[in-house]
């Protein structure tokens, strides 16, 4: 590939400059392992972690190119954080508290220097975010497309470790936060896209929907959450990160534990974007909620006498209760009738993949 020669282009380093261990140094002069606990970060062969007397906890994603994300509409740098967040949102959910990360990538030539320095200023914020250190990972080519493997570690008191089994008849369930708006936009981020290539001379005005769009990009995820627990001593009896949906997410807590639910559908914390931007789609507004993903909320059950305890708390909305498993798991309406609830999720095996973006970044 020939070099940059027009100065209006931004610069573009080809990784082969560069190569394997000069993008590792590269990458990682930039992170500096901050916490007591890392006692080897990465430049070993293995990072080195000091949990003491907690226990540990791992939780480890990969995203693939084309299937999990589309880079025509993800900044790189929003991807990195993401990728970051959606794992942290896995030890959360399990009332717990992430330390370290690891990332590993496989990256085509597409990609430059700098496209991975934007990818890892991403990673970057999130670590500075959330308070973890990056200890190591891996470094690969890849034929075609990104691939991103982020493993995280995390620490929890094992009477503190909240699983998805343990979930009774009688709790109440909470939702934190809101749901359905991720998955809105990535319907408008989908719309524009297939207007842009319809017609690349019209620019995407996106300013109007920046509470959907951002809850798509840049999700958060819920760290406050678990500290408000810790503050009120209080220990879900089980818990779930929203990754798939209400609907399948609850689901798993109800398999794992052996129950069945009621939600209330007036239960269902839905932002007034949401509702309006479902309406505009002539989606449910209701099944935006249970069938989107990707909103990295919490969903847990509580015992009935610890109600107090969440009901002060911001940001937590009961919507409904724990039930017998023959009872299913069941939608109460606003009109009162009973549905049964399907898990839907994401189905990445077997979808058409998104666009083949060919493009070098
Ligand atoms: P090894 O050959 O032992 O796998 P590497 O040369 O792959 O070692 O990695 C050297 C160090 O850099 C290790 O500590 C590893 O964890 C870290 N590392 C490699 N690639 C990445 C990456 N993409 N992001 C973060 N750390 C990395
Ligand atoms: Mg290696």
């Amino acid at each position: 590939m020939s070099e940059q020669k027009d100065p209006s282009q931004p610069k573009r380093t080809d990784i082969n400059k560069l190569g394997e261990f000069g993008l590792i140094d590269h990458l990682l002069s930039r992170f500096t392992p901050k916490l007591p606990s890392t006692i080897k970060g990465p430049g070993d062969d293995a990072a080195v972690i000091d949990n003491r007397n907690a226990m540990t906890v791992i939780s480890t994603d990969m995203l693939v190119e084309g299937i999990h994300f589309d880079l025509m509409y993800t900044p790189l740098k929003h991807l990195g954080y993401k990728s970051v967040v959606v794992n942290l949102s896995d030890i959360y959910a399990m009332n717990a508290t992430p330390r370290q990360i690891t990332v590993s990538i496989a990256l085509s030539n597409r990609f430059s220097v700098e496209a991975v320095d934007e990818l890892y200023a991403g990673i970057r914020t999130a670590c500075e975010a959330y308070g973890v250190d990056l200890v190591g990972g891996d470094t690969s080519a890849s034929y075609k497309g990104l691939i991103i493997s982020i493993t995280s570690v995390g620490v929890a008191q094992s009477d503190q470790i909240v699983y998805r089994s343990g979930a009774r008849v009688g709790d109440l369930i909470c939702i934190t936060g809101d749901v359905g708006a991720a998955y809105l936009g990535l319907q408008i981020l989908e719309r524009e896209k297939r207007l842009w290539l319809e017609n690349p001379d019209i620019q995407p005005d996106l300013e109007d929907q920046r509470y959907l769009i951002g809850r798509q990009l840049k999700p958060e995820a819920r760290k406050d959450i678990i500290e408000l627990f810790a503050k009120a001593a209080l220990v879900p009896t089980a818990m779930i990160d929203i990754s798939d949906g209400v609907a399948s997410d609850l689901m798993h807590i109800c398999k794992q534990s052996g129950v069945g639910a009621i939600l209330e559908e007036s239960g269902l914390p839905i932002h007034h974007e949401t509702k309006m931007m479902a309406l505009k789609f002539r989606i449910d507004p209701t099944t935006c909620a249970l069938n989107g993903g990707e909103d990295y909320e919490l969903l847990f059950t509580i015992r009935p006498e610890d109600v107090d305890k969440v009901k002060y708390l911001p940001d937590i909305y009961i919507s409904g209760e724990i039930v017998p498993a023959a009872d299913g798991v069941k939608l109460h309406t606003n009109g009162g009738r009973l549905h049964q609830l399907k898990a839907q999720g994401w189905r990445h095996f077997g979808v058409q993949p998104q666009s083949d973006t060919t493009q070098d970044v």
